[in-house]
């Protein structure tokens, strides 16, 4: 078996044929330019278009280049997941196949993370794609940063590098919906985000239609945080208290205008509904609370790992107690 590689690029292809061939040339040189080990892994996600044939080929002509063939279509992060699985580099660039991402932007990133962090972000420079994306976008982008901290601009952009113990760390969960920038930052201890140039889609069309979006933003939010859930809780208590305020309005103006004013009470009943209504969400967001704690548990992350374990004490008292047992 070759020694592993210092750099893996991992890129998932879907349909894509008009660019891969440039797509594999680009790589190739700007990967050679770095004068460092690397391998090109390219993942077909199910194409019915010819890609993989494409795909095979380039893997038997160059050696750098590994095809990873999934049978049917699962999904852009799904096929990055089976890259990453193949990938064997201290250090993992993920980018997209259309050439959006442009691939000489890999050394800028290498170099980034030769300054020690464990991801590097990318905010797209120039971004060529519909308003509607851009503000949908942005609007996620601002969603993520309120949760999680400021952390990063972009996460939609999947020009991204991941040092290899991150990756490991993500292979690791068991979750099957997952946004792996999100995932990825989740275990990071310091990162890094730079400038990288973006391209029109020259040729296909975007994978992601307006319901895949949606569904993918989904992801995004659950792999993120259960918080929606408390929101449910939030909500009853807000119904509630305004109920109850409601019912202390009715009161008084009732002893000002008199009985007929509060059609016999039937007002009174609306308040009443209020405040059951609220107790009702109150409750979900107890079940949700829950739920939540299932979801974490199902999901299994790992919950730390460990950077490093220095101390000669610590290694020497392994081998003895395991040899003080025979
Ligand atoms: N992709 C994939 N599986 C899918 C959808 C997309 O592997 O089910 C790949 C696609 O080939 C491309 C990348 O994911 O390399 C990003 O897709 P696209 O360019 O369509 O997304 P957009 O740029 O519109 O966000
Ligand atoms: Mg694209």
């Amino acid at each position: 078996m070759i020694a592993a590689p210092e750099i893996s690029v991992v890129i998932p292809v879907y349909n894509e044929r008009e660019n891969l061939p440039e797509l594999v040339e680009r790589c190739l040189t700007a990967c050679r330019s770095m004068k460092r080990s690397f391998e090109l892994i390219l993942v077909d996600d199910g194409s019915r278009d010819g890609s993989q044939a494409l795909i095979t080929r380039a893997a038997d002509a160059h050696d750098e280049v590994i095809g990873v063939i999934l049978n049917r279509n699962y999904g852009q992060h799904a096929a990055v997941f089976a890259g990453m699985k193949q990938s064997r580099g201290e250090m993992v660039v993920t980018l997209d196949a259309d050439l959006q991402n442009p691939p000489e932007e890999i050394p800028k990133l290498i170099r980034a993370m030769d300054e020690g962090v464990d991801v590097v972000g990318t905010v797209r420079e120039n971004r060529q794609d519909s308003l509607f994306r851009r503000t949908a976008s942005h609007l996620v982008n601002r969603m993520v940063q309120q949760a999680t901290g400021v952390m990063m601009h972009d996460y939609g952009c999947m020009l991204r590098a991941y040092r290899r113990p991150i990756v490991e760390a993500m292979l690791q969960c068991s979750e099957r919906s997952t946004f792996i920038p999100i995932l990825a930052n989740s275990f990071a201890g310091n990162t890094a985000e730079i400038a990288v140039q973006h391209a029109r889609r020259e040729n296909g069309e975007s994978k992601y239609s307006f319901l895949k979006l949606i569904s993918l933003q989904y992801d995004l939010l659950t792999s993120m945080s259960t918080f929606p859930l408390r929101l449910l809780s939030f909500l009853g208590v807000l119904i509630s208290l305004s109920g109850i305020g409601f019912g202390l309005l009715l009161m008084v103006l009732r002893v000002i205008y008199g009985a007929t004013w509060a059609a016999e009470g039937v007002f009174t009943l609306f308040a009443f509904l209020f405040v059951f209504i609220g107790a009702q969400f109150i409750g979900l967001g107890l079940l949700g609370e829950y739920i939540g704690r299932i979801y974490h548990d199902v999901r299994s992350r790992p919950r730390y790992f460990v950077h490093e374990i220095r101390g000669t004490r610590h290694t020497k008292m392994n081998s003895t107690s395991v040899s003080s047992i025979f």
